[in-house]
């Protein structure tokens, strides 16, 4: 491909062509992707529209904006499951997220679906996490109960229509409908009263995949279980065998890390083959059709319920764990606290949150200013203004 002017010069059966930008992406995608999947061309555009770029389709644009926005980058200051006082190796939100991309990447590619809206949604899918994870959502849903209530999916949504400044023209990141659209089923499945797109039930096996396998990486490494307790439920047990008749006897690190590798490749291919088989005979012929079927892409029922009953394991002793409950409890005080002293004193807030105010009430707009901050600067703001 060569490019020039704002065209492309694209190599075809037929020698070269000169093609616009989406054009490109277009022969491309003719290609490489099944009838079912996603095309760019396709998209329903921005809600303001913008001139095609020369050489970037719709959803690797998207891709992009996610991840020069700053909520994407403080990602890498917000808890997963393990605060930074536990130790460097386990995983951050933003290292969750590059996992569930390159995870949902392998799936996507493997069933010709549009890889690069795969990547978009994953980049996407977690970046309205608050400060302290799970714990810190409950606090803000607690706080903003009689105005409706904190979810992080539906955080995204405001992050990318509203609070990402980076354009002159519009507010937020004006991403595709479709990634928009997509977003908008995790915070409500029967929002379209059709099936996510499928790069979207991707993302969404992907990312159960990826917490499966590092979550149990991480507890093990942090000492919360051991590796003979995990081997009493079938899904470690299994894996744990694989991996014994491929390499023998590995000592305690090494044994850990093949079997993380192994719980994410068999979750991948039982995916892959699951949905695979299914797929073929259905021969659906555009990627709305298949939204409108029972069609689902996720694990055999088998895999399904040895994921439930390691999920419910890993709830109970790790989640659930007593370091991690403390951790939850002081961090779930100290944003109550504050959510109270900023709607209190919203001359505290930064101002546009204080401009923020005058349009969606203050108890909003310091749910949004709480929401965006790291573990740390949550914690330094704390100390600053309302400690005792
Ligand atoms: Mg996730």
């Amino acid at each position: 491909m060569i490019l020039g002017c704002g065209r492309c010069v694209f190599m075809t059966n037929h020698g070269f062509q000169a093609l616009s930008g989406l054009q490109t992406i277009a022969a491309r995608e003719s290609l490489l992707l099944a009838p079912y999947a996603m095309r760019s061309i396709d998209s329903r555009g921005r809600r303001y529209p913008e001139p095609e770029h020369p050489y970037r389709g719709p959803f690797q644009r998207d891709r992009d904006r996610i991840v020069h926005s700053s909520t994407y980058r403080r990602l890498s200051g917000k808890m997963q499951v393990f605060t930074g006082d536990m130790g460097d190796y386990h995983r951050t939100r933003l290292t969750h997220t590059y996992e569930v991309a390159s995870i949902a990447r392998t799936i996507g590619r493997a069933l010709r679906l549009n890889e690069d809206l795969v990547e978009a949604l994953a980049l996407f899918h977690d970046i309205g996490h608050p400060p302290f994870g799970h714990a810190g959502e409950d606090a803000l849903n607690e706080c903003l109960a009689d105005k409706g209530g904190f979810s992080h999916n539906q955080y995204a949504m405001t992050i990318a229509e509203y609070l990402e400044v980076r354009y002159q023209s519009f507010p937020g990141l004006n991403l595709s409908w479709e990634v928009l659209e997509s977003q908008a089923s995790r915070v409500d499945k029967q929002a379209a009263g059709l099936a996510p797109l499928l790069e979207a039930q991707v993302v969404e096996a992907a990312d159960s995949i990826t917490y499966d396998a590092h979550d149990t990486d991480d507890s093990v490494k942090l000492g919360l279980v051991t590796m003979d307790e995990l081997a009493e439920l079938p899904l470690v047990r299994d894996s744990l065998a694989r991996v014994h008749e491929r390499f023998g006897g590995l000592h305690d690190k090494l044994l850990r890390k093949a079997v993380v590798h192994e719980l994410i490749d068999w979750q991948v291919s039982d995916v892959l083959e699951t949905v695979g088989a299914a797929l073929t005979p259905l021969g659906f012929g555009g990627a709305e059709e298949a939204r409108r079927t029972a069609f689902r892409i996720g694990p055999s029922e088998e895999l399904a319920e040895q994921k439930a009953e390691l999920e419910s394991f890993l709830f109970d002793r790790v989640y659930r764990h007593s370091q991690l409950i403390d951790v939850r409890s002081r961090a779930q005080a100290r944003l109550r606290s504050m959510f109270n002293g900023y709607c209190r004193k919203p001359a505290l807030l930064p101002a546009r949150f204080r401009d923020r105010a005058e349009s969606v009430g203050i108890a909003r707009a310091v749910g949004d200013y709480l929401a965006g901050m790291t573990d740390r600067y949550c914690e330094q703001q704390y100390l600053r203004h309302f400690s005792p």
